[in-house]
């Protein structure tokens, strides 16, 4: 590719008219012509079309220079330009193109490419990667990935025996581009660096090619790249545009940097939720690179970042891997360097989330490698000193990058593998970092969310055993970092050994609390004083079981005797089970987060169903509270087989259907015919979306009501104004653009009166609390710190109408009237401080709300919110609104687990912290002052109680003084409708599944849990 057509160069040539005219054909008329043409209608040669006015000169767009100068091409194998129309980097290819491309390379240069398609995206478009090496190693690709698989096992041979083998192994280096889809240089220049590899004959080619295998995943995100490269069409205009605020620069909402479900992929190797992710980690453990690139894009006025990053580094990074970091960051900077270029390594980049994409393979002994570079839709983007830097240029510099370290990995191959195989001999050492540490994930009757945990923890390759029967574990440590003494763990308990070849990885996704070491907290804390924002990109926390609200326990030992290879467990029968020949009902239990979904799904298939609301016993077998019953009665008119529609969902959801022939309960527990079984009303959901919604949180609910209930249901555009008569439950996703429109909130207002379940979250669930909304009784807590007592006083009475103990026998049975009653307030024993004085204190506390800290939570287990929660709850607090509700608002969930301190039930840590500041002059003077007493945050802890809040992660004592005892999950009855409020997203990154189930029970039993149901005459 020597000779460049520009495509608008500096000086328009005199055939400037006829240039634009094409390029303005082809970008706007050609997708016309190309559907006329496959209708068979022909477009008469000549026929009038509009010529625009030439655009005027713009020095600096024109970027012409070959990206390899010195190179000859073979000519079996097309250009970009032939297969394009345009030259390689000139313009953003989309996901068509790129396969265009591909699969046309693939086929001209067998001696050099095999193409692998390797996941299929939401919108059907392939994902695939293409492996690019010499004919020597491509002709036993097979032996080459069963060598790197035996080193990934280091405990079945020696070093000699290791080094042997890698003697006879090419390493392999993976390069990734574009995975958010609106970073589009990524592609491009992976389609300059494949054409080259594929086609160059020069030296210098060949032998990289005989001395690495090269495999590039030039297109990470084909959804969200075709998303952002329609905005960029549609918003293309006549002359070319170097504005950074313009829309074809900046596209709209949702962008195209999520996937089809908007949600951010490169977070999503710590969860492989999706099929893009799940796809590149099976094919990343298939062939155990040695090195793994992400290519990224960041501001157009930026200039080009790499890897390594600054602290914090995650903990279990290799400790070999920083001086590999730098060794590869010299080499890609001199690269720059020779093209005069200038580019940054550190400052925001830090590395201590392990799901990134390109923190991922770092566990498993690869380098991992982050770009960034300064992104341009399309054209160019005029700079603040006048330049200006075009696309194609922009493209350049990621393939100067790629080209860089495919360069450092050819002269390092040997010792990059030596690297991966130590990585994995010191995770299995006997006297390694991760000896003498096994992770116990305990068996739950929620066996669906057990077999998420247990698919993703194979799918992260983790060696995963099981107790064969019960053993006693001494010195274990639960999720609230408590010590168990002499636990005794069931059969059945799942066990991952820390010390394993992927020791690295195990510790990074489980250990409970992998702290920031004290430099870079320290940094952060400064930070956080001196400029008010943190310096951490992500959530600081992410533990798999607490993510998942599994609970778990680490154990100070090696598996056990009685640990036994993970079988999956032959699934007990599923559909309906019981031999009852005309049953009364079928019941589903509500432990598991699936039978949500049955119920769901058995609403839409036309059947009348019910949730129990207390926890019952039919026929000798016990269900939990949330399980869902189906009555013959109820169904007398359903026209369908009953046994064979529950029978079928049941099956599709693995489930079972107990047949139950009496409805008498055991004992005390509920019959069938009381109040307990409440009716379902089928649910008709409606999800706002657009105009200035998240597309996080949005794409979070979309994708649990697709893909987790698998219902219909209604997106509708918040820019219009729908009818919201023909739904029962609207969902209102957190924000991004302002608050929801006055007109929306008053439509709301009304629809929720008339019977309506609203449910929204974050700053949306703020702005419904706001007084002026005139819709909820929550408060944010700013606006109500003139009340706290209020408050307080709420949380000392669910605490005693939970766990209160009774007054003495000789109070309640006196026959007196005896002075003296006390009142739970007089426990606390002193005011709050002057409003004025809690302002301060409240936005000082406010700087150090969590990036994402899990914290522990108290679980109301008779409200129908938490149906399948139980407590302590893993919650991921973040830097959203504190909640605070009182009378008239019902808190299925607040921060903070309460537990009672044992064995000295008076003793409580208010009476301790006042008795050890204790004289009775002092006492005096104090009361004179109104001297607070010991709260965390606005609350005393009731009587006799102490609390649990940071599980894991940064949780600033300021921020744990914030968020104690707000509510996490809020309802509340208005008019005939109902009001639920989450302080967050329930649903983040679809991995915080306590949370989730409680969303799933609000959408799905919130219509006849919550609000009135008239019955229609
Ligand atoms: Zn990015």
């Amino acid at each position: 590719m020597k000779m460049m057509k520009p495509w608008l160069a500096d000086h328009i040539p005199s055939d400037r008219a006829d240039r634009v005219h094409q390029i303005v054909s082809r970008c706007l008329a050609a997708p016309l012509v190309a559907s006329a043409m496959a209708l068979g209608i022909c477009i008469a040669p000549g026929q009038e079309r509009a010529t625009p006015l030439p655009p005027t000169e713009l020095a600096g767009l024109r970027w012409t220079n070959a990206f390899f100068p010195d190179a000859t091409y073979r000519a079996a194998v097309p250009t970009g330009e032939s297969l394009l129309g345009y030259p390689i980097g000139q313009r953003a290819a989309n996901s068509t193109e790129i396969e265009k491309c591909l699969k046309a390379w693939a086929a001209a240069a067998p001696d050099r490419a095999r193409l692998v398609e390797y996941a299929r995206t939401y919108e059907d478009r392939p994902l695939h990667y293409l492996i690019v090496t010499a004919p020597k190693n491509l002709s036993r690709l097979e032996e080459i990935k069963s060598g790197t698989a035996k080193l990934e096992d280091p405990r079945k041979f020696s070093e000699a025996e290791a080094k042997k083998l890698i003697e006879t192994l090419v390493p392999v280096a993976w390069l990734g581009y574009t995975i958010h889809g609106d970073e589009t240089e990524g592609s491009d220049a992976a389609l300059a660096v494949l054409y080259h590899l594929i086609a160059a004959e020069n030296a210098d080619v060949t032998r990289l090619l005989e001395d690495v295998m090269v495999i590039i995943d030039p297109l990470q995100n084909p959804d969200g790249r075709d998303r952002f490269l329609k905005m960029i069409a549609e918003n293309r205009g006549t002359t070319p545009n170097v504005d950074d605020q313009s829309l074809q620069h900046t596209g709209y909402d949702a962008r195209g940097r999520g996937n089809h479900y908007f949600f951010d992929l490169n977070r999503d190797p710590l969860f492989g939720v999706h099929p893009e992710t799940r796809g590149r980690m099976n094919a990343v453990a298939r062939w155990n690179p040695v090195l793994v690139v992400d290519a990224h894009g960041m501001g157009p006025q930026e200039t080009h970042l790499f890897s390594p990053p600054r602290e914090p580094v995650n903990l279990h990074f290799p400790a070999s891997d920083a001086q590999w970091g730098r060794l590869f960051a010299r080499d890609q900077a001199a690269a720059f360097d020779r093209h005069g270029l200038v580019y940054y390594h550190g400052e925001w980049n830090e590395g201590w989330y392990p799901g990134y994409t390109d923190a991922w393979p770092v566990f498993r002994g690869a380098v991992g490698i982050l770009y960034e570079q300064a992104r341009i839709a399309e054209d160019g983007v005029r700079r603040p000193e006048g330049r200006i830097l075009s696309y194609r240029e922009s493209v350049f510099h990621h393939v100067i990058g790629s080209m860089a370290n495919l360069k450092t990995v050819q002269s390092n191959g040997k010792k990059l593998l030596e690297h991966f195989y130590h990585i994995r001999q010191r995770a299995c050492a006997a006297d390694g970092p991760y000896a003498k540490r096994t992770f116990a994930v305990l068996p739950t009757a929620n066996r669906s969310r057990l077999d998420k945990f247990i698919k993703l923890s194979q799918l992260h390759g983790f060696e995963m055993f099981q107790a064969g029967s019960e053993f006693t574990a001494a010195g274990a440590t639960d999720q609230l970092g408590r010590e168990v003494k002499d636990r005794k763990i069931p059969a059945g308990t799942i066990l991952i050994p820390n010390r394993q070849p992927l020791g690295h990885l195990v510790a990074a996704a489980l250990e409970f609390d992998t702290r920031i070491p004290v430099k870079a907290l320290e940094d952060e804390r400064q930070e956080i004083l001196r400029n008010g924002g943190s310096r951490i990109y992500d959530t600081t926390a992410w533990n798999l079981t607490m993510m998942f609200g599994l609970e778990a326990l680490t154990l100070p030992m090696e598996l056990p005797d009685v640990a036994q290879p993970y079988k999956p467990a032959d699934r007990a029968e599923t559909g309906v089970v019981g031999e009852v020949e005309a049953p009364v009902a079928y019941a589903i239990d509500g432990a598991d987060d699936s039978s949500v979904t049955g119920a769901a799904r058995l609403m839409e298939r036309g059947l009348q169903v019910r949730a129990a609301e207390k926890a019952f016993e039919f026929d000798g077998q016990k269900f939990a509270r949330g399980s869902v019953v189906i009555t013959r009665l109820d169904n007398r008119n359903f026209t369908g087989d009953l046994r064979a529609t529950v029978d079928a969902t049941a099956r599709e959801l693995r489930l079972r259907a107990v047949a139950i022939s009496s409805g008498l309960g055991e004992g005390d527990l509920p019959d069938l015919g009381g109040e307990h079984f409440k009716r379902l009303e089928p649910p008709r959901i409606a999800l706002l979306s657009r105009g200035g919604s998240s597309p996080l949180a949005l794409g979070e609910v979309w994708f649990f009501l697709d893909h987790e209930l698998g219902i219909r249901h209604a997106r509708l555009n918040v820019e219009g104004s729908p009818d919201l008569s023909r739904y029962n439950v609207v969902v209102v996703p957190e924000r991004f653009g302002g608050p929801l429109p006055g007109s929306w909130t008053n439509r709301l207002k009304d629809w929720v009166r008339a019977g309506g379940t609203l449910i929204a979250m974050g700053n949306s669930a703020a702005q419904f609390a706001e007084e002026k909304a005139d819709l909820s009784k929550v408060r944010v807590l700013p606006d109500v710190l003139n009340k706290l007592g209020d408050y307080e006083l709420a949380v000392f009475r669910e605490w005693l109408a939970r766990d209160g103990e009774l007054p003495p026998a000789d109070a309640v049975w006196s026959h007196k009237a005896l002075p003296g009653l006390k009142y739970p307030w007089q426990a606390i024993d002193g005011a709050h401080a002057e409003e004025k004085e809690l302002k301060k204190r409240d936005a000082w506390l406010n700087l150090f709300m969590p990036q994402g800290a899990l914290v522990a939570a108290r679980v109301d287990a008779k409200h129908w919110l938490t149906f399948g929660c139980e407590e302590p709850l893993p919650v991921l607090a973040l830097r959203n609104p504190v909640l605070m509700a009182a009378e008239g608002v019902e808190v299925p969930v607040r921060l903070g687990y309460l537990s009672k301190v044992e064995g000295k039930p008076d003793d409580n840590a208010n009476a301790d912290a006042k008795d050890k500041s204790d004289s009775s002059d002092k006492k005096d003077a104090d009361k004179k002052e109104k001297k607070e007493p010991p709260r965390v945050g606005w609350s005393a802890l009731p009587p006799g109680t102490e609390m649990h809040l940071r599980m894991s992660g940064l949780l600033w004592p300021e921020a744990t003084h914030r968020l104690a005892n707000s509510a996490y999950v809020t309802r509340e009855p208005v008019g005939r409708g109902q009001v639920i409020l989450f302080a967050t997203r329930p649903t983040f990154r679809a991995a915080t599944l306590g949370p989730a189930r409680m969303m799933l029970n609000a959408m799905i039993y919130g219509p006849g849990y919550g609000a009135a149901q008239p019955i229609r005459p």
